[in-house]
């Protein structure tokens, strides 16, 4: 085992060293409390001997930091004391030691000490790998050895993040065997496994990149999350995903389409994940799918999610800005303004597929931005909706001497906001 060796006193240092040594072990020493935090920070160690009178931090107050610091990751530590009062036991064991020896230090105690705690140490290890065996065969689907669908959306939610961060496009693949019904009720369902295992891992030996996740979405399909893959790229990756299979050469002699098994793909395609989320991308995959078993299955078939709408909402009223932004934060990217000046200039600089705005804005009114946004070519098209307390006859005098076209009473709800607006966003 290393152990670390923490004591000022250069006397017992050397001799505690030579200690450890005798007794079959490596020791690291150090001589305070500040060097030993900053020791186990980069170099593991096994168990820790410290010494409880030291200048600077002392022995109790090193454990306790050290303990903060290693979290749920348990060492030994032993203090070494002249003072063996019960106060001060009952102190270091509180601040997370787990044994005493008192000095000057016997050979054959330390020695036994050292024993029982590496028995100690020896069982955390074990039951540390047990873990991390237990949570790995909980993230793999037992039948075909990859991923199951719970892992996959937790893996993929979290490349989804950093995708959008890096403002990539992404592909998500579904991939279904053709007439698995039939192979299973002419070849039996043991014939059946063996094949969804061959087919699993070539699709698996087809992704070819570290951050793409395979997983078993269900039954006879497969599901693939491809970070940073563009519309040419899924189509490359899912041909090859399909060839693959075909060229396994697996005999179903019922199959009304082709004489081995095959797959049909379905994919989603991305340019941004901002504006949607995961689930929506898997929705469309699978409608895609569907299309390639209506063209005739062992083919593929892509779809490019929309762009987001864009709508530009101009307010300086925090719950109206609230509400709008809780009622379409997954239907569109909402870009937002809190005087008139600021909403024409981003008008112009965006194009916005629908702008909303409040009758009383800051620096330039609703009616006069509504009036200026008619006039120019580049923004006159755009859609606008007025939102005030006016009734809505007094709202549509207005909006029809500006040129707006609808308006939306307050007070809104999410609602409101929605049947108004879900017409434009489609
Ligand atoms: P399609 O080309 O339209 O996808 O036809 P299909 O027969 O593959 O589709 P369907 O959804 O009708 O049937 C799926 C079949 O997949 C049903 C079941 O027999 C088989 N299947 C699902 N899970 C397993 C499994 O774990 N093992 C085996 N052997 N077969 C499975
Ligand atoms: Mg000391
Ligand atoms: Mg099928
Ligand atoms: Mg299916």
């Amino acid at each position: 085992m290393k152990i670390l060796l923490v004591e000022d006193s250069q006397t017992l240092r050397h001799a505690t060293s030579a200690l450890i040594t005798n007794a079959g072990h490596e020791p690291i020493t150090v001589e305070n409390g500040e060097a030993a935090l900053q020791l186990i920070e980069n170099t593991p160690v096994d168990m820790i001997i410290m010494d409880v009178e030291m200048p600077g931090l002392s022995g109790f107050e090193t454990t306790r930091l050290m303990r903060e610091w290693l979290g749920g990751f348990w060492i030994p530590i032993v203090f070494v004391t002249g003072n063996s009062d019960d106060d001060s036991y009952r102190e270091g064991i509180e601040a997370g030691g787990d044994d005493y020896l008192i000095k000057p230090i016997n050979p054959v105690i330390l020695e036994a000490k050292i024993k029982a705690l590496e028995r100690i140490t020896d069982m955390r290890n074990q039951l540390h790998t047990l873990n991390k065996k237990l949570e790995t065969l909980s993230q793999i689907d037992g039948l075909t050895e990859i991923y199951n669908r719970r892992t996959f959306f937790e893996m993929a939610k979290k490349e989804w993040l950093k995708t959008a961060r890096m403002r990539q496009s992404v592909t998500i693949l579904m991939i279904d065997i053709d007439h698995f019904k039939l192979y299973n009720d002419h070849y039996g369902h043991p014939a059946g496994d063996a094949n969804l295992k061959r087919v699993a891992q070539a699709i698996k030996q087809s992704l070819r990149r570290p951050s793409d996740i395979l997983a078993r979405y269900g039954g006879e399909e497969f599901i693939a999350f491809l970070p940073d893959t563009d519309r040419w790229d899924s189509i490359h990756v899912a041909e090859r995903i399909r060839q693959a299979i075909e060229d396994l050469h697996l005999e179903h002699c019922k199959s009304p389409t082709q004489k081995s098994v095959t797959v049909s793909i379905g994919g989603a395609i991305s340019a941004q994940t901002t504006g949607i989320n995961i689930d929506d991308l898997v929705i469309l995959a699978d409608k895609a799918l569907y299309q390639a078993k209506d063209l005739g299955r062992n083919c593929v078939s892509i779809r490019e999610s929309k762009p987001a709408k864009r709508v530009l909402l101009a307010d300086v009223d925090p719950t109206t800005l609230a509400l709008f932004g809780s009622a379409l934060q997954t239907h569109c990217q909402l870009l937002t303004a809190d005087n008139g000046e600021d909403c024409l200039n981003l008008a112009r600089q965006t194009n916005p597929d629908l702008i909303v705005l409040d009758i009383n804005l800051p620096i330039i009114n609703g009616a006069k931005v509504c009036h200026a946004l008619k006039q120019k070519t580049k923004t006159a098209s755009i859609p606008i909706i007025f939102i005030s307390k006016h009734t809505e006859q007094a709202q549509l005098r207005i909006s029809e001497k500006v040129g707006a076209d609808e308006c939306l009473q307050k007070p809104l709800d999410e609602a409101k906001i929605l049947s108004k607006i879900n017409h434009y966003l489609m």
